[in-house]
């Protein structure tokens, strides 16, 4: 049985980053990173964007060149899924046979999409996008499609319907809640972005349930809404979010359920286990302590920093700001800390110029800011984040007066 020193489970934004972070601490023991994917680790935000719009090319999304990992003595161990770990031998098993000893592993499994329950789910012509294989069979379709139905009126969903829109598609949005991007932003910004995408052509359809995929001849032909609707098309993108992937680690004991439980260390309650990126459950400082995932790139890479710190005993706790970004047509989408649970939303800059900002703030403080083709004030709205600044609604308003100037000194 081949044993290394750290074995790295997911060849993702997380485990990529926990790899080179060992090296960049001066870990000099074995290093292996098992993925299921058959690729080497790539960026997946352009999945939606970039690539699917095929500005960018595969090569230009890998996360690191191929040498890097040769040059760091880091081993990929491409398309091989992990299904069982055992904690008391240190060994993984993978699917199809093989075991893999670790002196510490850990674990960046990301998510897989939620898929829809309704019949028709699985037919030719459904499609999530997670992975480069989603999007290359997607792509490969497009052709054939003039009309889409993007089932989830989330990042993901608006980035795919923006980016099919400009192609020429005739895209419909089904949003199950009363406004797009509800789990992750206030009304003015939900507001903001469907009158962009109607304004492109979108169909934006609020409070629509999905009752089923209809089908002709295997493959679909349209989307049955629960009130009998039937909007014909030829594909349908699902993005409705996703579902960790822990059930291995979860079945070897590790505390846990909606992702793996960690500490502020990243550690898991198996001993030499650590779990990182989108399936990590953690206590978050921006989310009021509350134990979150988070699923963004500057989570997985932060954790990876803080894993690999403390591997190497340089023990830091994760206490990264979340931030985050969206494009969408010219719309460039920053955003910085966390608003959910926002009691007040303060716009700043104007909405119809194209270049404004939401600040949220919870009982008088800053909690998070979503910038929408204003740089300036995410840059400077970060330190408003991190020291819980209270400037009052109006001044925060006032677009005249600079935000830096708003943070305590
Ligand atoms: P992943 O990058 O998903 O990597 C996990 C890897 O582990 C995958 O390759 C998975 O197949 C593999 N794996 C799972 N189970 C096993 C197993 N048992 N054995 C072996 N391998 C396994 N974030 C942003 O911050 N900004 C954005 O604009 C943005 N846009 C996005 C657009 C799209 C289309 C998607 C899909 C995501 C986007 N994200 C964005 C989210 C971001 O990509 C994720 O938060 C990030 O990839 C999380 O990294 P991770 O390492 O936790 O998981």
């Amino acid at each position: 049985m081949t044993r290394y020193d750290v074995l790295i489970v997911g060849a993702g934004h997380g485990g990529a980053a926990a790899a080179a972070a060992l090296r960049q601490q001066g870990f000099a023991g074995s290093v292996a990173i098992v993925g299921d994917e058959p690729d080497a680790p790539y960026e997946r935000p352009p999945l939606s964007k970039e690539y699917l719009s095929r500005e960018k090319p595969f090569e230009r999304i890998l996360i690191r060149p191929e040498r890097f990992w040769v040059e760091k003595g880091i081993d990929l161990l491409l398309g091989r899924r992990v299904d069982a770990v055992d904690p008391d031998s240190r060994s993984v098993k993978l699917a199809g046979g093989g075991t893999i000893g670790y002196g510490e592993m850990v674990w960046a499994t990301g998510g897989r999409p939620r898929r829809l329950t309704c019949s028709g789910h699985d037919l030719f012509g459904v499609h999530a996008v997670r992975t480069r294989a989603d999007v290359d069979r997607l792509m490969s379709e497009l052709a054939a499609t003039t009309r889409v139905c993007v089932v989830g009126g989330g990042y993901i969903g608006l980035e795919a319907a923006a980016v099919l829109t400009k192609s020429g598609k005739r895209v419909t949005v089904l949003e199950a809640q009363g406004r797009v991007l509800a789990r992750v932003a206030g009304e003015a910004l939900s507001a903001f972005y469907e009158a962009e995408h109607r304004a492109r052509g979108v169909d934006v359809r609020l409070n629509a349930a999905v009752q089923c995929i209809e089908e002709a001849d295997g493959r679909v032909i349209g989307v049955r809404l629960a009130d009998g609707e039937v909007l014909p098309c030829e594909m349908v993108i699902v993005g409705i979010g996703i579902v960790p992937c822990v059930e291995p680690l979860l079945a070897a004991g590790a505390e846990g359920g909606d992702g793996i439980a960690v500490d502020a260390f990243c550690r898991t309650s198996l001993p030499e286990v650590y779990a990182i990126g989108d399936c990590a459950l953690h206590a978050n400082g921006f989310a009021g302590g509350a134990a979150i995932r988070l699923e963004s790139v500057q989570n997985a890479n932060d954790q990876a920093s803080v894993a690999a710190r403390a591997i190497v005993g340089n023990l830091r706790p994760y206490d990264a700001v979340p931030w985050f970004w969206s494009n969408q047509y010219d719309l460039k989408l920053q955003t910085v800390g966390l608003s959910t649970g926002h009691d007040e939303a303060v716009v700043r800059g104007n909405p119809t110029a194209r270049s404004f900002s939401v600040i949220y703030c919870k009982a008088g403080r800053v909690v998070a800011l979503d910038c929408v083709n204003a740089t300036r004030d995410y840059v400077q709205g970060r330190a408003l984040v991190l020291t819980r600044a209270a400037p009052t609604a109006r001044r925060l308003a006032d677009a005249s007066s600079p935000l830096k100037e708003m943070a305590p000194a």
